[in-house]
């Protein structure tokens, strides 16, 4: 949906409250507490509704990325559809300027619409293409005076390529389907395999890499077929093109959008460019398939607060238990709070 139909058809907070409790309840309300479905509507306020079994009240926000947010859902809305519809990415100075935000309202509704971007259940099959890119600008020479504000991604004193201290991202791709990006530590074998593992299945699938070494241990669990760069860029269908399309992609959003960007918010930079490319080929109701992945109860948290890279990198490539830890989290935070 563009901006004038959702202005047009999302107006008032009540109509953007009906959808969001239709997108996630669809009729029958289930308390996040307890999952009750002996619900009523209070008359309290709008939207609230209280739990006949535990007592507790509770609005469809809970939990979720409006939860808690003083921005009017009519703007809510407008700011989804901006971020959906620019394809390279739009700045919260941007957003400040089309909706009359502050700075402040406008960075951290993108980065919770970004969370909401999460897609922790991404499954690749068919022709995968695998490679890794690195992040932090064009490489400065050593002895150069340093930015006063050091923490943007461009201020790497390194080499191009495979040994430099950039920040390195491995990336998947399935030909015509979804792309998978993992900030990495290490490119260690181990590391690549175990995402290979968790994002692609071997059965039917088919891998592409370049010759990096650290590739041929994905031999154990994937049929590859690898082209060597020094040689040639393809041959025939065995190419990386796909992939490496994605991360020009990436880079000249982060480029023309946000300049520089810094490291600790890198993973979150990237589910955006995840979820814009991943969903480019969707037909039907982009901006409700997008509120329905995000109001999905998988993957709340405390999120755009994230004190440390750790954390932003647990949000963003979000582990099998990562549901219960959450939960326990959330329930002692609510011990602690009564
Ligand atoms: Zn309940």
């Amino acid at each position: 949906m563009n901006l004038t139909e959702i202005q047009n058809k999302y107006n008032t907070q009540e109509k953007c409250l009906s959808l969001l409790e239709e997108i996630r309840w669809n009729g029958l309300v289930i308390c996040p507490y307890c999952d009750s479905e002996h619900t009523r509507i209070t008359e309290s306020e709008r939207g609230r509704h209280s739990c006949k079994s535990c007592n507790k009240s509770f609005t469809v926000f809970i939990d979720t990325i409006f939860e808690d947010t003083h921005l009017p859902l009519p703007k809510w809305f407008m700011a989804i559809s901006l971020a959906l519809n620019s394809k390279m990415g739009i700045s919260a100075k941007a957003l400040q300027r089309h909706l009359g935000l502050t700075y402040k309202t406008a960075y951290y509704t993108l980065m919770r619409i970004r969370i909401g971007m999460l897609m922790p259940n991404t499954e690749l099959n068919g022709i995968i293409e695998m490679d890794e890119s690195y992040f932090g600008g064009k490489p400065r020479k050593e002895g150069s005076p340093l930015p006063k504000n050091r923490p943007s991604i461009s201020t790497n004193f390194t080499k191009r390529g495979r040994g430099t201290s950039k920040i390195s991202v491995a990336g998947m791709v399935e030909r015509g389907g979804a792309v998978k990006t993992k900030v990495l530590e290490k490119l260690t074998k181990r590391n690549l395999l175990a995402m290979l593992r968790n994002y692609a299945t071997s059965d039917e699938s088919l891998l592409m890499t370049d010759s990096f070494p650290s590739y041929k241990a994905m031999d154990s669990y994937i049929e590859r077929l690898e082209v060597n760069h020094s040689k040639q860029f393809s041959k025939g269908m065995v190419h990386i093109n796909t992939i490496e399309g994605f991360w020009s992609y990436v880079k000249n959003g982060i480029r023309g959008n946000y300049r520089a960007i810094s490291p600790k918010y890198l993973p979150l930079y990237l589910v955006q460019y995840e979820y814009l490319y991943s969903t480019r080929n969707d037909k039907g109701n982009q901006f409700k398939s997008y509120l329905k992945n995000a109001l999905s109860t998988d993957k709340q948290l405390e999120h755009w607060k994230a004190e440390s890279p750790a954390e932003v990198k647990q949000i963003a490539y979000p582990k099998k238990t990562y549901k219960r830890i959450f939960k326990n989290f959330k329930n002692e935070r609510r011990k602690s709070n009564t």
